[in-house]
């Protein structure tokens, strides 16, 4: 079973947004293991719509379309669709009710215009939205089915989850039915991942291993398209045992979730504080330990010590630390760590301290850095490079620091 999305709208071809919602339908769609081939945009040009769902219809078992189903005179999907499948347009009772009474609360009578968004195909199902006016529908017309969704991403989401989704697992027999599992890989690089696992990617069928690299990071998605649940299961077992034997070292987790997430789970869970000492980050650390809900319990506080004064004043760095080995040192991180530590009365506490560059920093090239981790067990502090931009070489050692808390 394959699925084309439609995504219509002038406004789209204008580069004005981002076809988000069909990266979004993608995602969830290749989760459920239906295909898509193929992405089309339209502009609200009924000519034009007509040229795209008559190129759909004939490569794809399930048409998606997005956008469109608004009250102006450019939202045109369904008028397009009826016209070009001879199924009339009907007023849907509940759409019309909710359309109603959302006018009737603001003193206010819907126009014709407002109606129209409670119109769906004789004969479909009715996708309700409770995030907005405008109703789906679900239809299927020789042998393609039709989805039409809203535009706005808020409301076509819950949609798509709450009806798109249901509907064709419902329609997916069990032996088409795809699983997945995720893994993920930091401090290995793509190619060297890649490298490892070749053999495992040249025999792949059934399971399949797609690698996918992002900032700093490697997932590997293992598919299997398989006879039942439990078979599958197996089969994805299986092949993740053998990825393992090659790899498992640098793998960090095993789901969609990215690296900061999964450290302030795992601190959250363990009941582990951290405190942070920021020199070459100047607050990073603590911004995205604070991006966490529940932040106050794994995250008491941090102190930003840009110069040397205040490294000494706020984290009583000893001045011969910073005159012999200078702010950039192996002991000045474990200092600033320990500081701290102390400071904020946390389990563990990490610091950063390095050349963001564009310049060298006391004989230190931009991206050579020291992170140091203070905990129960001691002071250490790691040497750590990395290329690219001020921006880059700080983002790296954020990501970096939470590595260490998670090993
Ligand atoms: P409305 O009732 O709001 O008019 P609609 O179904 O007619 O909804 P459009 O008019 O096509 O949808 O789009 C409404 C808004 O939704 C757009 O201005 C845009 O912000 C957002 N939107 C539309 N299509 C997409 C898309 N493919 N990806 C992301 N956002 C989109
Ligand atoms: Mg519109």
């Amino acid at each position: 079973m394959n699925a084309e999305i439609i995504a219509v709208g002038s406004e789209l071809l204008l580069g004005q947004i981002d076809n988000s919602n069909a990266t979004f339908i993608s995602k969830e769609l290749s989760k459920i293991g239906v295909n898509v081939y193929y992405h089309q945009v339209a502009g609200d040009n009924p000519e034009r719509l007509q040229e795209a769902v008559k190129t759909a219809q004939n490569r794809a078992d399930i048409l998606i379309f997005t956008g469109g189903l608004g009250p102006t005179k450019d939202d045109l999907t369904r008028e397009t669709l009826s016209s070009m499948t001879g199924i009339d347009l009907i007023y849907d009772d509940e759409a019309m009710k909710r359309l109603e009474e959302f006018f009737d609360k603001r003193g206010k009578k819907a126009t014709s215009n407002n109606l129209k968004q409670a119109l769906t195909f004789d004969g479909a199902e009715v996708l309700q939205n409770d995030e907005g006016l405008a109703c789906g529908s679900i239809f299927e017309h020789q042998g393609t089915v039709f989805m039409l969704l809203p535009g706005p991403p808020r409301e076509m989401k819950a949609m798509f989850k709450n009806y798109g989704i249901p509907y064709l697992s419902k329609n997916i027999s069990d032996n088409q039915k795809m699983q997945s599992m995720i893994l993920r890989f930091y401090e290995i690089g793509e190619s060297q991942l890649v490298d490892k696992i070749d053999d495992l990617l040249e025999e792949q069928t059934n399971p399949t291993i797609a690698p996918l690299a992002s900032d700093d990071e490697v997932t590997l998605r293992l598919t299997v398209k398989g006879p039942s649940p439990e078979t599958n299961e197996e089969m994805l077992n299986e092949l993740k045992e053998k990825v393992f034997e090659r790899v498992g070292e640098y793998c960090y987790g095993e789901s969609d979730q990215e690296l900061e997430q999964t450290v302030a789970d795992m601190l959250r869970d363990k009941e582990i504080s951290v405190s942070a000492a920021e020199s070459l980050t100047g607050g990073l650390f603590a911004n995205t330990m604070t991006s966490f809900a529940g932040a106050s319990m794994i995250f008491p506080g941090g102190v930003v010590c840009y110069s040397n004064d205040a490294k000494q004043a706020s984290l009583n760095v000893p001045s011969d630390i910073l005159e012999n080995d200078g702010a950039v040192s192996e002991a000045c991180a474990k200092s600033m760590a320990e500081g701290a530590r102390k400071l904020f009365q946390s389990d563990y506490a990490i610091s950063f301290t390095g050349a963001a560059g564009p310049d060298p920093l006391e004989g230190y090239q931009p991206g050579e850095m020291f992170i140091g981790l203070a905990g129960p067990e001691g002071t250490e502090a790691h040497f750590v490079r990395v290329g690219g931009s001020r921006n880059r070489i700080r983002t790296y050692a954020v990501k970096r620091g939470l590595y260490l808390l998670f090993q």
